[in-house]
């Protein structure tokens, strides 16, 4: 597992019910789809009725698992998690749609990996609150329908664009989450501290925020290293000096880069002069499988402006050669 990884591992799963906003007014930034969901809900319980659906993209850790939470707590409604994944049958679906109490929250996480059938009773779900259950096989089976009490699916994904048209359409309410600007991701930190309850100063927490690529998920858990670090090698409390040394020491970089992103990134400079390289070829020098290097490392690399992925191959950008504190090759006559 990567300290920098967006997804949560198990020492995650622990502290985060812990960590998470409970209403609105405590979740931090995307103010967006904060203002826009406040008034679906708003309008919701002033209709006496269940929210429409809602559809919430963006990259992991940003908070769609704490927003549909908080869409629940603020309905005054129970939630039902569950993940496209782990709907391999149209009947496992069909089993948790007709246990949902009425204007209970479904939530189901990577809803764009739900199996195709699974997908096609969904629709009917979403649009009439009825699903059909087949019962029997081959030419004797028949189609039972069930009718649904009204309810209101929280679908998360990594991009809108992964879901099929006719699943997207029946979303009423599409949220896009942002990554966060590293003050909001401040705010995290300090909400989190408090509610761990170290003492960690302004320029601590700073600290800790720029190294957490935009994700409230990593933000936290690089906060809980340092907190490690701090009680082990000092008084207990976070301060700049103290989160710098604890995240050196995890080979977490100023910027957030981790020990892989740095190797790739070394290694396009140092070995191909800062590219165009072949994916394969630049793999092969950093002793990772290509899928590592293209899926893990490149996707943050690309969003920092640090590497560009080009039809010649990859390319190292001014700002890369900065960040490793190297010199680009100067440009031969023409
Ligand atoms: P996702 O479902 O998008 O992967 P989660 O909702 O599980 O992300 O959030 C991951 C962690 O980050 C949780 O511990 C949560 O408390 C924290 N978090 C996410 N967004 C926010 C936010 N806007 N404000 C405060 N904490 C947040």
């Amino acid at each position: 597992e990567r300290l920098v990884g967006a997804e949560a591992d198990g020492d995650d799963q622990a502290v985060e019910a812990a960590l998470r906003p409970k209403e609105l007014g405590e979740f931090v930034g995307q103010s967006k789809v904060r203002e826009q969901l406040d008034l679906v809900l708003k309008a919701a319980r002033q209709r006496g009725g269940t929210a429409d659906h809602v559809l919430l993209s963006g990259a992991p850790g940003l908070g769609k698992t704490t927003l549909s939470m908080i869409i629940a707590s603020e309905m005054s409604a129970p939630i039902r998690i569950t993940s496209g994944p782990a709907i391999q049958h149209a009947g496992d679906l069909a089993a948790i749609l007709s246990s949902l109490q009425e204007g209970e929250v479904l939530f189901l996480d990577e809803i764009h990996r739900m199996s195709r059938p699974a997908e096609e009773m969904l629709y009917m779900a979403m649009e009439d609150f009825r699903v059909d259950v087949i019962v029997g096989k081959g030419p004797g089976a028949t189609a039972i329908p069930l009718e649904l009490p009204p309810f209101t699916l929280v679908g998360a994904t990594t991009r809108a664009g992964l879901l099929p048209p006719p699943l997207r359409d029946r979303f009423g309410f599409t949220g896009h989450m942002e990554f966060y600007e590293p003050e909001e991701l401040e705010r995290v930190i300090h909400r989190s501290a408090r509610l761990l309850d170290v003492d960690t100063d302004e320029e601590g927490a700073a600290e800790i925020a720029g190294r957490s690529r935009g994700t409230p998920r990593i933000a936290n858990r690089l906060l809980r290293r340092v907190r490690d670090y701090a009680q082990v090698k000092a008084d207990g409390a976070i301060n700049r000096e103290i989160a710098g040394r604890a995240l050196d020491v995890y080979e977490v970089d100023a910027r957030g880069l981790d020990r892989l992103d740095r190797s790739v990134l070394g290694a396009l400079l140092k070995l191909f002069g800062g590219g165009p390289v072949g994916l394969s070829t630049l793999s092969v020098a950093v002793g990772e499988e290509r899928e590592t290097v293209e899926e893990v490392a490149e996707p943050f690399l690309v969003r920092e402006g640090l590497l560009a992925r080009t039809p010649r191959g990859r390319v190292a950008t001014p700002a890369a050669w900065a960040h490793l504190g190297l010199t680009p090759p100067q440009q031969g006559p023409h």
